[in-house]
């Protein structure tokens, strides 16, 4: 069963000098489930055997001086050489991404192209980054997890595996909850509840107890523009722009 579903699965490639971090939190719930049911598949290229000499470096001193060590071009190749046997030579098939703050910030849209690509390489930097000259030679794609600055790439690639995984079909069992959460229509999710129907003396919403669906959509489309509004202003004038709207008009009803 699980080889079957492998033959076609989306698959990630990790080139990393710390391959224990995978799959970590990704080997968990609906993503490892995913993962031991052979609906994608990761595996990591360890970058210390590619390294130099008897101590196997991998980095070495900045060009020009300055602080901290850099990933050697040569060794950072051989890797990705290495993670390129049997993949697709063009990038939108197959998308070769470098974790890295000065990337263009991660989004939702990224995702669902990710996701739907044959599958992805990730190269995780650690120190000061890599040599400039890997990101040129094998057009790769400089992709953010934000704006600060972590100690390696090995989270920001677990990040981004995540939202990517979790869009592929049959990895969330109930395919509408993509649908419906935040960012898929451009909005900020609506306020959930579940039992107890009062807790600490507050009671749920009355419509969502309401039974009337129309009347439960409307609230929840008024509650999502209405925090979309007030937190993510970018956001809310994207999406007044592409549904006709006035970005301050009164959306409550
Ligand atoms: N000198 C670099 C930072 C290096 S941090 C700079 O100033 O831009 C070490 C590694 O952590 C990076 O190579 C990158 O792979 C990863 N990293 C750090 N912050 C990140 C972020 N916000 N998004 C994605 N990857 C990040």
């Amino acid at each position: 069963m699980a080889d079957v579903q492998l033959a076609g699965a989306w698959r990630a490639k990790v080139v990393t000098l710390f391959p224990e971090a995978f799959p970590g939190v990704l080997g968990l719930s609906l993503t490892g489930k995913a993962l031991d049911m052979g609906l994608w598949a990761l595996e990591t290229i360890d970058l210390r055997p590619f390294g130099m000499g008897r101590h196997m470096n991998v980095d070495d001193t900045p060009a020009g001086g300055g602080a901290g060590m850099v990933l050697r071009a040569d060794v950072v190749g051989a890797a990705l050489d290495q993670a390129a046997e049997g993949t697709p030579q063009d990038r939108a098939e197959w998308p070769v991404i470098y974790l890295s703050p000065r990337g263009k910030p991660f989004d939702q849209a990224m995702a669902q192209r990710f996701s739907t690509a044959k599958g992805m390489t990730l190269l995780c930097g650690r120190f000061e980054g890599v040599d400039e000259r890997i990101l040129h030679h094998y057009d790769v794609e400089e992709v953010s997890l934000g704006d600060f600055v972590l100690t390696g790439g090995e989270i920001a690639a677990t990040a981004l595996l995540d939202a990517t995984v979790r869009l592929i079909p049959r990895v969330l069992g109930n395919q509408t909850s993509t649908e419906e959460e935040s960012f898929s229509d451009g909005l900020l999710e609506f306020p959930q509840f579940t039992k107890p129907a009062v807790w600490n003396g507050l009671a749920i919403p009355e419509v969502l107890q309401s039974g009337h669906h129309g009347k439960i959509a409307d609230w929840r489309r008024a509650m999502a523009e209405r925090l979309t509004k007030e937190r993510r202003p970018d956001l809310w004038r994207a999406y007044c722009a592409r549904h006709n709207r006035d970005p301050v008009e009164d959306q409550e009803q």
